[in-house]
């Protein structure tokens, strides 16, 4: 386990704020990290993060920022059509994709290249181009971080709704995910009518293969998305978009008329504009906030300069 004081987070979020934590906890098994809960000598507040890609720091973090180490793939368990893979939260999300597509197991082709790791996969129900992870995950083993007792979430335990689980509602902060086990398929399973996916695979004429179609969805997703190491960000921020016009304009639109889904790129090009207008620099401290799908700090624009020293995920 390794445990830093007064650590740089500059490598740890895509935004790139080079803000530091009081302390740094990296750690590289579910025992390490229940021992660390247990012994109950650490300083509050805690974060737990996976790579940052949904996380905004505006400033020092005066606490303790967890990080999980926690590696490897296991086969748990394979019927005729599909395969239960157990994955460490520390994994880097897009590796397992890459695993999957290398096994030739059908799921999780769609959410190639998104950044973060599995962990967080499981608190944020990470979705793109028809498939959610909600789709795929089996079970959620989690550390309670009052007891540092082990804990598995179901599917339905989880609660899984868009870009929502338990573990960002109820009982956020309160669980840390260790592992996550996705049931994946043996059998042909596509999902192709979201988006450009078809009109890109029919330009390419390649034939219909997890490869080809990982191809693709990378190639679209690099057009539309910034590189996080060229310029910080979080992604869209369709949730944000749908909160903007909420409260700046449209009060009296009732939430639940409002589509997330549907609102338009040109919104979030300007959010993601915005960001990086106040960070001119590229590190720095931050003055504007934003959260991924989260949806309740306003847009960047009408919630800028948020107090130092909060983090906003
Ligand atoms: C360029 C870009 C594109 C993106 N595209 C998409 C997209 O298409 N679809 C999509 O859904 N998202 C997208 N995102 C958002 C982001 O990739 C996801 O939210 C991802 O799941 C965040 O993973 P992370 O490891 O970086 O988590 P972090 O940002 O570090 O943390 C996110 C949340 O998870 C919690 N958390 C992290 N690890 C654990 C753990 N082990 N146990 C308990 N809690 C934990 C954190 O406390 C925090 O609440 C994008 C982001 C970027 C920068």
């Amino acid at each position: 386990m390794k445990e830093l004081t007064d650590y740089s987070l500059l490598y740890h979020n895509t935004f790139g704020m080079d803000v530091r934590t009081a302390h740094f906890v990296e750690y590289e098994s579910v025992e390490e990290l229940c021992a660390f809960l247990k012994q109950k000598n650490y300083e509050l507040p805690l974060l737990h993060i996976g790579r940052g890609s949904n996380l905004l720091f505006s400033g020092d973090y005066q606490g303790t920022v967890l990080h999980s180490l926690i590696k490897g793939y296991e086969v748990v368990s394979e019927t005729s059509d599909t395969v239960d893979v157990r994955v460490g939260a520390g994994e880097v999300w897009d590796d397992f994709v890459t695993y999957t597509v290398q096994k030739n197991l059908y799921g999780a082709v769609n959410l190639s290249l998104i950044p973060g790791e599995v962990g967080a996969s499981a608190v944020q129900n990470i979705g793109a181009y028809g498939v959610e992870a909600k789709d795929l995950i089996v079970s959620v083993d989690t550390v309670c971080v009052s007891t540092g007792e082990l804990r598995q979430f179901s599917n339905e335990e989880c609660c899984y709704a868009y870009r929502k689980s338990i573990f960002k509602q109820e009982l956020k902060g309160k669980y840390i995910v260790t592992h996550v086990t996705y049931r994946l398929s043996k059998v042909p399973v596509w999902h192709l009518d979201y988006g450009n996916i078809r009109t890109e695979l029919d330009k390419a004429s390649c034939p219909l293969t997890l490869d080809n179609l990982r191809r693709i969805i990378i190639r679209i997703r690099e057009e539309k998305l910034p590189d996080t190491a060229q310029m910080g960000n979080a992604g869209s921020f369709t949730v944000h978009i749908y909160r903007y016009a909420f409260l700046s304009g449209r009060r009296r639109l009732r939430e639940s008329s409002c589509r997330m889904d549907d609102r338009p790129l040109r919104m979030e090009r300007k959010i993601v504009g915005t960001c990086r207008s106040t960070r001119p620099s590229g590190v720095g401290p931050c003055q504007s906030g934003g959260s991924y799908r989260k949806g309740n700090h306003g847009s960047c624009r009408s919630s800028c300069c948020f107090g130092k020293g909060k983090v906003w995920y």
